[in-house]
């Protein structure tokens, strides 16, 4: 976990580039096109709804007397913090598989 080890050469993949390119990134040695697991995804996920929520119910005992919409503010602002945070704990890539014909877009031949 963590690692962002490209699975066919274990070359450490940026995290930067894990974090801006999830869906098409290569890896830096062997030009493999990599993607973020599904596990990493649903971990990212997961890590943003909990920061939100953490974030909605602990900012009034943290700022009393705040504008309804302060709450709304600091949850998209933290799930930001806290889906990427996730993403990098996980860290799990996989190469990128060809989409399938049967998928929708598909190209017309
Ligand atoms: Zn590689």
């Amino acid at each position: 976990m963590g690692k962002r080890k490209c699975p066919l050469c274990f070359v450490r993949v940026p995290w930067t580039a894990a974090l801006a390119h999830s869906y098409e990134m290569r890896c830096p040695a062997c030009h493999a096109p990599l993607e973020l697991s599904r596990f990493t995804r649903v971990v990212g996920a997961l890590g943003g709804l909990a920061g939100a929520a953490v974030a909605v119910e602990a900012l009034p005992g943290i700022h009393p007397g705040s504008l309804w919409m302060t709450r709304i503010v600091a949850a998209v602002l933290v799930f930001g913090v806290a889906s990427a945070a996730g993403v990098l704990l996980a860290g799990d890539l996989v190469v990128r598989t060809k989409g399938h014909p049967a998928t929708f877009p598909h190209s017309a031949k």
